[in-house]
């Protein structure tokens, strides 16, 4: 079966051209046509030779993903479901924002895994079980699809384009890490999308031997920590990965990642109604993340999976955020983007499967 085109490094394009007895240089060009043109099929290539594009598409497919259901909310994120070549699916979402000068800013929240092996019990996506991880591909085409939307839709106008990505879709990114990895570099790379990797940001649920490796790496993606609690018996329930790595393990992974790259890092604390959201929690988090560069983001949690855990009520929200900022914690607050169009991680992907079950 032809492999799809954006499972391949750029190494490994150049040496398929040069196996086809083409010129080194098509490589470039075919790159230039899949990462920067945005095409959606080989005869688009105009400037490639015919028989070059015939031999390529042979060899190769261009697409891996199928749009099978959209919704827009009213705050401009788009939430859309892939179909895979498997029969399996998932969901990646485009959020807008507009930016102090006016213009627009695009989002784009990407998925590493169908389905998520942490089972995070306030998120869907950790309801639905793990099913396996996204080949290097799958998690760029969810990129390429809006960036291509975007382009189709700004033509004639000043050109919107995709600013940012997060890996913060569905599954845990660092239990992914090589197609992850590979993903990163082709949309980082000069020759691929070329988005600054300052651009890209990596949420990971907690998985230290990923943190260390991350560290380690030259690309300066950015970090962000799903830390939900403060002490390991909530974070053992909230984030049940935490049992493998609990805090005494992470956090002084946290500090070493900052101390290799220099790079702060963000943790995302979803606020709970009286779980989690006390003003002494708020002190055990500022003692926590005592002496170390970071950011908090405190994110007024979506409608939940789960009943017993509700978003707390927006007075305790805000006391909250005061009692870091009173102990020097940089805070922003994040409003849960889409929340009238199933945009919680996993939702729209939860109810298209009761409905097929059904
Ligand atoms: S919150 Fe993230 S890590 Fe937790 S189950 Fe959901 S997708 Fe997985």
């Amino acid at each position: 079966m032809p492999e799809f085109i954006t499972n391949l490094t750029v190494k490994q394009i150049k040496d398929l051209v040069v196996s086809l007895n083409e010129p080194a240089y098509r490589a470039k060009q075919l790159l230039g046509w899949v990462y920067r043109k945005l095409a959606v099929s080989w005869d688009e290539m105009t400037d490639l030779p015919l028989s070059f594009r015939q031999k390529i598409a042979d060899q190769a497919n261009l697409h891996i993903l199928t749009p099978i259901h959209e919704v827009k909310a009213k705050d401009g994120t788009v939430k859309i479901l892939f179909g895979l070549p498997d029969g399996k699916t998932v969901e990646t979402a485009l959020m807008k924002f507009k930016a102090v000068d006016g213009k627009h800013r695009y989002t784009v929240c990407v998925s590493t895994q169908v389905g998520c092996p942490i089972g995070c019990p306030f998120c869907a996506t950790g309801q639905q079980g793990f099913e396996r991880n996204l080949t290097p591909g799958e998690i760029i085409d969810q990129v390429l699809y809006f960036a291509r939307r975007l382009q189709d839709n700004s033509k004639g106008r000043e050109g919107e384009k995709i600013d940012n990505i997060v890996f913060m879709g569905m599954g845990e990114p660092l239990a992914n890490y090589d197609a992850l990895w590979q993903a990163i570099e082709m949309l980082n790379s000069k020759d691929g999308f070329g988005l600054s990797a300052r651009s890209m940001t990596i949420s990971t649920s907690g998985l230290v031997p990923g943190i260390k490796r991350l560290g380690g790496e030259k690309l300066q993606v950015g970090l962000a920590i799903s830390l939900h609690a403060t002490d390991d018996k909530l974070r053992n329930q909230l984030v049940p990965v935490n049992k493998k790595y609990p805090l005494a393990e992470l956090v002084p992974a946290c500090r070493e990642y900052f101390a290799q790259t220099g790079r702060r890092v963000s943790f995302e604390y979803a606020l709970f109604d009286g779980v989690n959201d006390s003003f002494s929690q708020a002190q055990a988090l500022a003692d926590l993340l005592q002496g170390l560069n970071c950011h908090v983001n405190l994110i007024s949690a979506n409608s939940t999976a789960n009943q017993t855990l509700q978003p707390s009520p927006g007075d305790r929200v805000l006391s909250f955020q005061q009692a870091l900022q009173t102990r020097g914690i940089t805070c922003t607050l994040r409003q849960s983007r889409g929340q009238d169009i199933d945009a919680g991680c996993g939702q729209l992907r939860s109810r298209f499967l009761t409905q097929k079950s059904r």
